[in-house]
């Protein structure tokens, strides 16, 4: 690991002071996909600036029909909320189901769509609820969001602080695992809204998408026969160690119907 300074602001003003004149600065969440990476020394930074102890990036609460998770909370908090397990337990098995008990204990929900991995959990329930991924410079709709491999519309000097999920009428996730890590290796978040369902796909291409053939099927009829029809080009699927584009590709309709019985249960 190469040499860095360390810092611990208590509020997001004073985080956003050494972010924005600090030389290489990086955001520290819960550490376990940056340190890794500095660990390895692919990635060298001036500053951490530790977000732990900044209160306004912490909390959870229900407004009306809508679900705010503050960036800083942790999987493990997400897994066991009553609110959340009561109003949108699909999130709640999302998060569940992300890695092992200690990664859960410090992952943080805004470190994970910050970073945005294809293979990552949370972006395909950003993206499936059309969730609003608030920033310390404005609110960005979930569509506009993901860009592609761990790139994101957020700028250098913005800080995700938060994220609304508007609550659907019904909603599951489904994903392969890989065994060791727990990282997708083929995913879907649906999500039903009156007559209309989203569905974002995970961990199959460079970065989470919605697909337009799922979605027209689903709206049609919300039941798991109505991924048997779907079919999907592997064309731009991911092709790695664990899984090739081909195989990802055929189970996907599977999963889908998974994820629609999950949401009908
Ligand atoms: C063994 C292992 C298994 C894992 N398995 C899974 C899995 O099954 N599913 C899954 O989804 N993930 C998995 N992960 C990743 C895990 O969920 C991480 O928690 C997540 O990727 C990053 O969150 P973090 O809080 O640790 O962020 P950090 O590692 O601290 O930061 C990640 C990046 O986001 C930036 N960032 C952090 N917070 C903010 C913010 N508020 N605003 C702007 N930028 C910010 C940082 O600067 C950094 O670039 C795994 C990780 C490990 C080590």
């Amino acid at each position: 690991m190469y040499s860095f300074e360390y810092a611990r602001p208590n509020t997001l003003n004073e985080a956003l002071d050494i972010l924005c004149s600090d030389v290489e600065p990086r955001l520290l969440a819960g550490g376990q996909t940056l340190l890794a990476a500095m660990k390895h020394r692919l990635t060298a930074h001036s500053t951490l600036i530790d977000l732990q102890a900044i209160d306004a990036l912490r909390g959870v609460s229900v407004d009306g029909a809508i679900l705010r998770i503050g960036a800083m909370v942790r999987h493990a908090e997400v897994a066991a909320h009553i609110e959340i397990r009561g109003r949108l337990p699909a999130l709640a098995v999302l998060a569940e189901g992300i890695a092992d008990p200690s990664v859960r204990n410090m992952g943080t929900m805004g470190g994970s769509v910050a970073n945005n991995d294809p293979a990552a959990d949370y972006p395909a329930a950003v993206l499936a609820l059309g969730a609003t991924i608030h920033t310390n410079l404005r609110d960005i709709p979930a569509d506009d969001y993901f860009l592609g491999m761990f790139a994101t519309a957020l700028a250098r000097d913005e800080i995700l602080t938060a994220i609304s999920f508007p609550l659907p009428d019904a909603a599951g996730y489904f994903k392969l695992p890989h065994p060791a890590s727990g990282y997708v290796l083929a995913g879907a978040f649906v999500a039903r809204f009156g007559d209309t369902t989203r569905v974002a796909i995970n961990g199959a291409g460079p970065c989470v998408f919605r697909d337009a053939a799922a979605e027209g099927a689903l709206s049609a009829r919300f039941h798991p026969d109505a991924a048997a029809g779907l079919h999907f080009d592997p064309e731009d699927f991911t092709e790695d160690l664990h899984a090739g584009k081909d195989y990802r590709a055929q189970v996907l309709p599977h999963v889908i119907r998974r994820a629609l019985t999950r949401a009908l249960a």
